[in-house]
């Protein structure tokens, strides 16, 4: 007999803010349970876990650094001693250090390489030790555009999100015999802390290249995650969500 997703267990890495809090929304909106995680803002995190309780879900928080490997591992570990299985993994959390390359320093680097590409494979590889014994998994990990385009001024990001798309589509091959899936969701412009940093004149010239002439929502990429959450057929791709920015 098929599971029903109130019988599931999902983990959202980063989300207390952002895409990945409204990820984690969505998620539980289905009946799963959903693990929350965060780096440092307890508080935000809360807000999460308490909209999913106002809603009628069930969840907890869980601070860890996803950026080491260490604390990645007993991320997961948290989640099977709490709920004894772990049925999603949406690795979400990420950063930016945008800056030329001539400028950019070593930790500039290898701090987002860190956080947004090592710390996929970290989760991914502890995560499909549980699903293989359970025989389903889904994987889906957030990359961006930057990582199929390249940006000026994110060499490092785009290197990191680029990885991300290669790694995926390994992990979708390795697993596939296993009824564990593996895809990525490649967001563009979508307003959330991430992008306060810019200029109100550098977002909009950015809205202004976008066909649907606007930036995205945090909603919308939960829309996307939660269709490859569900397809059973779909594996080692990129759903791009960019309002038409890249089309290939
Ligand atoms: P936000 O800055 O709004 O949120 C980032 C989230 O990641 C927070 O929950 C933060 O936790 C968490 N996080 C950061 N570093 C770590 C870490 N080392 N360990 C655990 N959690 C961590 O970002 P967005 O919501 O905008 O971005 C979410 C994902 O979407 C990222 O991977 C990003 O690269 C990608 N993306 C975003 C786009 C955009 O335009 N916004 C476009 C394309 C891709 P805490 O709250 O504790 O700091």
């Amino acid at each position: 007999m098929t599971m029903s997703w109130r019988d599931r267990v999902a983990l959202v890495t980063g989300g207390s803010r952002g895409i990945g809090r409204q990820i984690a929304l969505k998620l539980a909106e289905s009946g799963m349970k959903v693990a929350v995680n965060y780096r440092g803002n307890q508080e935000a995190a809360q807000e999460t876990d308490e909209l999913i309780r106002q809603a009628g879900g069930d969840s907890f928080i869980i601070p860890s650094d996803v950026s080491d490997i260490t604390q990645a591992q007993s991320l997961i570990d948290t989640v099977l001693g709490h709920w004894g299985r772990l049925d999603v993994l949406v690795n979400n959390a990420g950063i930016a250090r945008d800056t030329l390359l001539l400028r950019m320093k070593d930790d500039d680097w290898s701090d987002v390489i860190q956080t947004d590409l090592t710390s996929v494979f970290a989760c991914t590889r502890a995560a499909i030790k549980p699903m293989m014994k359970q025989r389903f998994g889904r994987i889906v990990s957030i990359s961006s555009i930057a990582g199929i385009l390249g940006n000026a001024g994110q060499a490092n990001y785009a290197a990191a999100k680029a990885g991300v798309i290669g790694f995926t589509r390994s992990v979708a091959r390795e697993m596939a015999s296993r009824n564990i899936t593996a895809n990525v969701v490649a967001p563009g412009l979508v307003e959330t802390d991430l992008t306060q940093h810019m200029s109100p004149d550098a977002f909009q010239a950015l809205v202004k290249q976008v066909p649907l002439g606007r930036a995205g929502r945090p909603e919308e990429v939960a829309d996307a995650v939660w269709y490859l959450i569900g397809a059973e057929y779909v594996t080692g791709q990129t759903l791009v969500v960019d309002g038409g920015l890249v089309m290939d």
